[in-house]
């Protein structure tokens, strides 16, 4: 069987970064992609505060960059899904693709979060004709129609201004009266003039037929009294951005997570409940969760997996 030094599982700015450290101390890390292949990067546009890039960088080109620079520092970067594993004992035993096998001395697990979906009337149907959690990926089919965003954190407003540069209409569906994002993305999205903000409101049913989407029933509350009422709204496209779920499920038998499924850390580091065993990113992080600091910690997890095997 495969024996791998330093195995990371994870495409994106932690997976990548590890890799990169990985391999400039002699690891010879084989990076396994996962599905969403460069992860949520992949799904955004431009980003402004990645230090380094005076006039910001697109999402997909930074992690291709990231990927790039890994693979010519020696990194084996490799297409497939981690689909079970026993961390038991050392060397780790991973099985890739529900096929192959390999072993691990070290283990970095930096796969990242998944968007959630609302579990509302028509979302499973939907989704795909018309249900999406990446503008940047499906925006394209809604040129010049109108179109939802569910939530209001820095994802829906970055979902919401993309797809007003092609849509004819965005409607943004916030369950507060304020919301989660920050001050300069809140600004943006309040300035432009085809999105509207729905405040105090909660999709309830998304409407469609052999079509796709075709409208959403919204619950408002009034805000002079609090009062809910339902109203329908004719759209082709609906995007939720109402946060993610941490990708830990084929680790959560040997490693401690929160209920949520995020990984515990020692003392918010990257070492796990496991000797040899790191967390570094998205999958790990409750309250950052910044491109900047899942490479911070996939730097930091590479490190430490060098120090552990240099301890043994
Ligand atoms: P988030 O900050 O957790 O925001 C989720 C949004 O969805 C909130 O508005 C939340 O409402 C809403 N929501 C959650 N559950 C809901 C439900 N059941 N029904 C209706 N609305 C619901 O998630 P995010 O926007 O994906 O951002 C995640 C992290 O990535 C954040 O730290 C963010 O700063 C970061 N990020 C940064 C950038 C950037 O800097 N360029 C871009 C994207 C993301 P409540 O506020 O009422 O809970």
């Amino acid at each position: 069987m495969e024996r791998i030094k330093c195995l990371i599982v994870g495409s994106g700015p932690a997976g990548y970064t590890a890799a990169i450290y990985a391999s400039r101390a002699g690891l010879a890390p084989v990076v396994i992609s996962g599905l969403e292949l460069g992860g949520q990067l992949t799904t955004t546009t431009v980003i402004e505060n990645y230090p380094g890039f005076i006039e910001g960088i697109d999402g997909p080109a930074l992690v291709e960059n990231m990927k790039a620079q890994a693979e010519r520092l020696g990194a084996q970067i490799r297409m497939g899904v981690v689909t079970k594993t026993d961390l038991s004992s050392r060397p780790f035993k991973i099985e890739i693709d529900g096929s192959s096998q390999v072993e691990a001395e070290t283990l970095i697990i930096a796969t990242g979060a998944s968007a959630k979906y609302l579990q509302i009337p028509g979302v499973e149907e939907f989704k795909g004709s018309g249900v999406s959690a990446c503008a940047t990926c499906d925006g394209f089919f809604y040129r010049g129609k109108d179109v939802a965003v569910i939530g209001g954190g820095d994802t829906a407003c970055e979902e919401a201004l993309y797809l007003s540069t092609l849509c004819n209409k965005v409607y943004m569906i916030i369950r507060r009266d304020v919301m989660r994002a920050s001050k300069a993305m809140q600004e943006r999205v309040l300035a432009r003039e085809n999105i509207e903000v729905l405040w105090k409101s909660s999709p309830v049913e998304i409407l469609g037929d052999m079509s796709g989407v075709t409208g959403m029933k919204v619950a408002t509350a009034s805000p002079e009294d609090g009062e809910i009422s339902d109203r329908e709204i004719n759209l082709h496209g609906v995007f939720m951005a109402v946060g993610h779920h941490p990708n830990s499920e084929v680790f959560t038998p040997w490693i401690n997570t929160t209920e949520e499924g995020y990984i515990l850390t020692e003392d918010g580091g990257v070492k796990t409940n496991v000797e040899g065993v790191f967390a570094a990113g998205d999958v790990a992080d409750l309250k950052y969760k910044q491109a900047i600091t899942a490479a911070a910690a996939g730097c930091k997890a590479a490190i430490e997996a060098d120090r552990y095997l240099q301890s043994l």
